[in-house]
């Protein structure tokens, strides 16, 4: 069975005395960084001169460059996006790196394909939250914590596990649970929900947008009923609380009937086959060699199929629903 850990299981103490170094202060960066400085531990922010930098000072901090960052820390923490992380660790972050000091993610991405490769002397440790990083900070003050995976792949003082696990405690996860696993096993199943699960998710819902406005459906009836009222992702919170199916109760008999008479076993062999292919790809590695190419290709597909997305006509008839709820609520 998974290992659960929470805030007994973890010292703050293990970490008091060493600087963490939070490179790079985005969504999960900043989220992080004001945790960590608001359990009592001695945070620096490296980040480049921009909106990001701004936003350090306003906070409070005195941010640096990642380089600088990278020597004073003792617990180096690489919170930029993930395929940047192999260039910036190489010109910035090695150089910098003394022996016993701690390689932090949040996601185990450059570790799994070994786009980095630390070196021996430093424990490579991972606090994964699930959660997005205004999520970690708002129920960090609110007194609980976003959950978060925790694993280390390299520990070469004896105390990388302690130092996960205070690391994971002074961000809030422990005051929930934080679940042991390993670096891959984190990589692998983040993009399978990524790749596997919400292709479907999305390409359903545009494919039942389209279907039912070419039937005469009017379009914001459509969006309201598939998404817009926000009654999916109550259904989804319920899910998580409740369990998948025991949350059923809380729609009519005839809600149930229909939904489990319609999961036939035809339809989810047909599902199992998209899902088999989107993991074959994420552990072949093919996934990560192809995002790879297109970072060096500069995002040319990504910014063609976002653009694309971004003109399909559901996009107007949301802005419109959400117009008239604003309205309403006026
Ligand atoms: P963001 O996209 O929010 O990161 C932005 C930060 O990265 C900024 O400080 C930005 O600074 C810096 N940055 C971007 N490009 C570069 C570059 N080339 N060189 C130096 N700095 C750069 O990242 P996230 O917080 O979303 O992701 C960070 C890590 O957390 C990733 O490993 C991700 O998988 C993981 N994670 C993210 C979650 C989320 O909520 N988004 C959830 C759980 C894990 P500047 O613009 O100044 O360069």
């Amino acid at each position: 069975m998974a290992r659960f850990y929470t805030d007994a299981d973890a010292d703050l103490e293990q970490i008091r005395e060493e600087p963490i170094a939070i490179i790079g202060y985005g969504n999960q960066g900043r989220a992080q960084a004001l945790n960590l400085r608001d359990s009592g531990l001695q945070v620096l922010v490296g980040n480049l001169q921009d909106a990001y930098w701004q936003q350090a000072v306003e906070d409070g901090f005195q941010p640096m460059s990642p380089a600088e960052a990278a020597r004073q820390g003792r617990i180096i923490c690489l919170l930029v996006p993930d395929e940047v992380q192999q260039q910036l660790y190489e010109r910035d972050i090695a150089p910098a790196l003394q022996p016993c000091d701690a390689l932090d993610f949040a996601h185990g991405y450059s570790i799994r394909y070994g786009l980095i490769r630390p070196p021996a002397e430093v424990d490579v440790i991972l606090v994964a939250p699930r959660m997005i990083g205004t999520g970690v900070r708002e129920l960090f003050l609110k007194g609980s914590g976003a959950p978060c995976a925790v694993a280390v792949e390299q520990d070469a003082t004896g105390r990388a596990w302690q130092r996960a696990l205070a690391f994971a405690k002074a961000i809030g996860a422990t005051r929930t649970a934080a679940l042991e696993t390993t670096f891959a096993e984190e990589t692998e199943l983040d993009h399978f929900t990524e790749q596997a699960v919400m292709p479907v998710v999305f390409s359903l819902l545009v494919e039942s947008f389209d279907l039912l406005v070419a039937r005469g459906y009017q379009p914001e009836m459509v969006a309201l009923e598939l998404w817009a009222s926000g009654e999916p992702s109550e259904t989804w919170g319920q899910i998580a609380s409740m369990g998948l199916f025991r949350q059923l109760d809380l729609h009519s008999r005839t809600s149930q009937y229909g939904t489990l008479t319609r999961s036939t076993s035809g339809l989810r062999e047909q599902l199992r086959a998209i899902a088999e292919k989107g993991l074959a790809e994420i552990r072949s590695g093919a996934f990560a060699r192809e995002w790879e190419a297109e970072r060096s290709a500069g995002y040319a597909v990504f910014n063609k199929l976002k653009r694309q997305a971004l003109c399909h006509p559901l996009n107007e008839v949301e802005q419109t629903i959400r117009e008239a709820l604003r309205r309403a609520r006026e």
